[in-house]
């Protein structure tokens, strides 16, 4: 029996991605392994969208040295966003790596999957499903475009099928993939794009849930909103990025909206579909970021109220435009400041909007257990724990709300007939 092990950092289209390497892997007799040293193959799924990420990465390959020198026969893979076209360079700064493969690629010594063999053999009740890979937006900051590549749709057919057959395997909700989903089908014959695939998707029998991640403000249609308003299965749960609360940092970034664009469509989202939870990402410190625009972040982000924000504070890439034309001149320690005067703010938000669920029944798909206690996901996306002996994996489920935090909900299967 070949063992293989496959470590995960970064975003969700990574993980999608090594679940599928992993069943794939299993289909050809290859069994997991929860421990590095017993590997026989260990497949490293890379993320360098920060310096930090990065560093993790690098970190780590410098620690299989070691491994591979015991272990000959070990066979190690790099793929991901560390991969980039010059793969002789980096074969040079990892030569214990026997092979680097671009994101997405498949490792040589397999044969080519046909489809339905690389969906997951056991997904989990909530699984992501990548329908646009890549990303043609060049935002000033970013290394994704030089990693992943131009936007790429998969044929609306393909996805159907896809979850059609993961519904088969006990899947419930499916999130969508893509740097920017707005853009999903441009590139493709008809042109079809997010609502007609949602409109498709939502007529599938046995599936609950539909959620996409992520939107760009400059693409995010108005036909769009009013399909999460109307479409049943598609969940109150949107994820925009917003990057920074002031214009002259927007065009510096390059990301081709204003603030008064993005205020007007939180606006026109939160009228439409009402109880809807917003999620944004900031990049604080970006190159010559003073006090004041720091401060247009922070003022915007207490009037939006969002449930969740992801901050990074801004490193540069090599070869991305910001890299290449803007001095990082923001020293660490400020830009660790400004990220922590952001979450510290997002805490007292969020506790605030947690709170009002106290006492209240929201629905929750199962999706396991974490140490005792099952956990699982509102359709706004919230997180909640609740303890239970009966198999619960799987299941929707009512949970009447006992206590909140910042970060998550705990509370008691509240009981009814069902039950
Ligand atoms: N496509 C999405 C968008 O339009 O925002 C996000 C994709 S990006 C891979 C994920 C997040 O990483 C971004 O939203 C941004 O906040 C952060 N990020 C990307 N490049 C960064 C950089 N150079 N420094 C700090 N954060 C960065
Ligand atoms: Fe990067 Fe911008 Fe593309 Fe998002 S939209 S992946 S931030 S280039």
């Amino acid at each position: 029996m070949t063992n293989y092990y496959i470590w995960t950092i970064g975003c969700q289209m990574n993980k999608a991605e090594s679940e599928r390497l992993g069943s794939y892997l299993e289909k050809l007799g290859y069994q997991a392994t929860d421990i590095v040293e017993e590997a026989d193959l260990i497949m490293l799924n890379s993320c360098v969208v920060r310096q930090s990420a990065e560093n993790r990465v690098i970190n780590k390959l410098n620690a299989l040295k070691a491994l591979k020198r015991s272990h000959p026969n070990l066979t190690l893979a790099v793929t991901g966003c560390l991969v980039n076209s010059d793969i002789d360079q980096i074969k040079q700064n990892f030569p214990h790596v026997d092979y680097f493969l671009k994101p997405g690629d498949y490792p040589p010594w397999l044969e080519k999957a046909d489809l339905s063999s690389v969906l997951p053999q056991h997904p989990s009740p909530g699984t992501f499903v990548p329908i646009i890979q890549g990303c043609d937006n060049f935002c000033t900051y970013c290394i994704v475009p030089y990693r992943r590549g131009r936007e790429r749709s998969r044929p609306t057919e393909e996805i159907v099928g896809e979850v059609k057959e993961l519904v088969q395997r006990g899947v419930k909700e499916v999130t969508l993939l893509g740097q920017n989903v707005d853009s999903y089908g441009h590139d493709l014959p008809n042109k079809p794009d997010l609502t007609d695939l949602l409109n498709e998707l939502n007529t599938i029998a046995g599936l609950t849930r539909l959620r996409f991640l992520t939107n760009h403000p400059k693409d995010m249609s108005p036909r769009l909103i009013e399909a999460i308003a109307y479409l049943d299965k598609v969940c109150e749960h949107i994820s925009l990025p917003v990057q920074s609360g002031n214009n002259d940092i927007l065009r510096a970034m390059r990301r081709g909206y204003t603030i008064e664009h993005y205020r007007q469509l939180i606006s026109e989202i939160r009228s439409k579909i009402p109880n809807v939870a917003l999620s944004t990402d900031i990049i604080v410190g970006f190159p010559s970021e003073t006090e004041t625009q720091f401060q247009q972040t922070v003022n915007l982000l207490s009037e939006l109220r969002f449930d969740t924000i992801h901050v990074a504070a801004y490193s540069p890439r090599p070869g991305t435009i910001a890299a290449k034309e803007l001095e990082d001149n923001i020293p660490p320690i400020e830009k660790k400041g400004r990220l922590n005067k952001i979450e510290q703010l997002q805490k007292r938000i969020a506790t605030g909007i947690n709170s009002r669920l106290l006492g209240r029944t929201v629905e929750i798909l199962v999706e396991g257990k974490q140490k005792d206690k099952w956990q699982g996901r509102t359709r706004s996306g919230k997180l909640v724990f609740f303890s239970d002996n009966n198999a619960r994996r799987g299941q929707l489920i009512k949970i009447r709300v006992e206590k909140t935090s910042p970060w998550s909900l705990q509370g008691k299967v509240e009981l009814s007939n069902n039950n």
